[in-house]
């Protein structure tokens, strides 16, 4: 199957210069830091389906375990037209430290298929998720690595997999996967998680530079599950969403967009929130989208794919603070560039650590066979997500470290810890 490239990769050179830099930074032996930046495994599989029409067709897919030092690995599979082997490793790489640094007891992995899955239909889309399950089976499972969703994959999608693993060893093992059907042993919360541990992340930043949530003007790149979920309780929260960006454009309204309106029209049928009327259009398209980086505002969410901001754009930003909803939207030299503009920036590694959580407290209720109700599980992710933004805030002030030199080394710091303390066998 050709699959156009449509978006740059996350880098792998940027995902393992943070690991070489809080590596460094800890004074790490160069083997172990060697061993922290490599994956345990990779995993290439093949993946051949039957289309709708009859025809056969052929696809590649990874699973990557990064680091399982700490517990089983653990993070989502993306279908989207430009995964590549090299992106899913960056990304499991990001997925080690982000449950380190939340102290969660898991490893990192990741999952991909170059596919669009907007262009598959449903029955293609099951068919390429069971034959791409049924080849990772020896190497899945509640103790050693349990998938979630990540871009362009769902519950249903998890459903799947947990259907295909469960007939594999012939009894129903929930804790295979999260962010499941809530029927299937989902966790409520899930769907919300992300967005509103990015929205805490913000929160608890902006009191720290004296600002406030509240009343705070916030441009979000990414309609998707996190952005989304980030504007409305934001929203809810008491901020003004500015602007708002997906693959189809740009929108700007400087008195706040009316975010249940967006969520209306797109129920009703809008594709892109540039076709929903709620703001002014301020750039079409991909490139469209990016406008939105250049808004006057007080706070930036990222939320949709790696590496969307670089350098010349970091250059544009007006925000004080950016708080990484998606995983590695901006490239080094942007952070670079930030930094030397006193721009905040609250890292992916730990500012959209609320999804992995949620599922963290998933497997947990699937283990003890028991659900909590949805004030519950909010209120864990809450805690969880204020408790490491303290151990953040204050690793960062005592070594006068940007957060996100502070949390890489936060987390490389706890993977080399259970390296050394576990031993190196043989
Ligand atoms: N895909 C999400 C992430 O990048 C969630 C991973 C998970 O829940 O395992 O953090």
């Amino acid at each position: 199957m050709s699959t156009k490239k449509i978006a740059k990769e996350l880098s792998l050179d940027s995902a393992e210069f943070r690991v070489r830099q809080a590596g460094e930074w800890l004074g790490l032996e160069d083997g172990l830091i060697e061993t922290i930046i490599a994956p345990r495994r990779v995993l290439e599989v093949s993946i051949p389906f039957r289309r709708d029409n009859g025809n056969r067709d052929h696809l590649v897919g990874w699973r990557v375990h990064h680091n399982t030092t700490r517990g089983p690995a653990k993070g989502g599979i993306r279908y989207h037209p430009g995964v590549t082997r090299d992106e899913v490793v960056a990304l499991a790489i990001g997925m080690s430290l982000k449950t380190a640094i939340m102290n969660l007891p898991l490893g990192g992995a990741k999952g991909g298929i170059a596919i669009d899955p907007k262009v598959l239909s449903i029955g293609e889309l099951e068919r390429i998720t069971r034959r791409y399950v049924s080849e990772l089976i020896p190497f899945l499972g509640p103790d050693k690595d349990v998938p979630a969703p990540d871009v362009g994959t769902n519950s249903q999608v998890m459903a799947w997999i947990l259907d295909q693993y469960s007939a594999s060893v012939g009894h129903i093992v929930p804790g295979v996967v999260t962010g499941k059907p809530i029927e299937l042993g989902g966790s409520l919360g899930r769907e919300s998680a992300t967005g509103r541990g990015v929205v805490e992340a913000a929160s608890l930043a902006c009191e720290k530079i004296g600002m406030s949530l509240s009343g705070s003007r916030i441009a979000i790149q990414g309609y998707g599950q996190v952005g989304a979920w980030a504007a409305r309780l934001a929203d809810a929260r008491g901020a003004k969403i500015v602007a708002l960006a997906d693959a189809g454009g740009s929108i700007h309204k400087s008195n706040g967009i009316d975010i249940a309106s967006v969520d209306r029209k797109i129920r009703e049928g809008a594709k892109s929130v540039i076709e929903t009327g709620a703001g002014e259009l301020i750039g079409k398209g991909l490139k469209g989208a990016s406008s939105i980086f250049e808004i006057d505002c007080d706070m930036l969410m990222p939320c949709a794919l790696g590496d969307a901001v670089d350098e010349h754009i970091a250059n544009e930003i007006k925000a004080r603070l950016v708080v990484e909803g998606a995983n590695g939207p901006l490239t080094p030299k942007a952070d670079e560039v930030l930094q030397s503009r006193n721009i905040i920036v609250v890292p992916d590694v730990y500012a959209n650590a609320g999804g992995v959580t949620c599922s963290y407290l998933e497997q947990c209720q699937n283990f003890a066979h028991l659900s909590w109700n949805e004030d519950e599980v909010n209120e864990k992710v809450i805690s969880l997500m204020q408790g490491a933004f303290n151990r953040l805030h204050s690793f960062s002030t005592e070594n006068k470290l940007a957060y996100r030199l502070a949390a890489s080394v936060l987390g490389v710091k706890t993977i080399a810890d259970s390296h050394r303390m576990r031993g190196l066998h043989p």
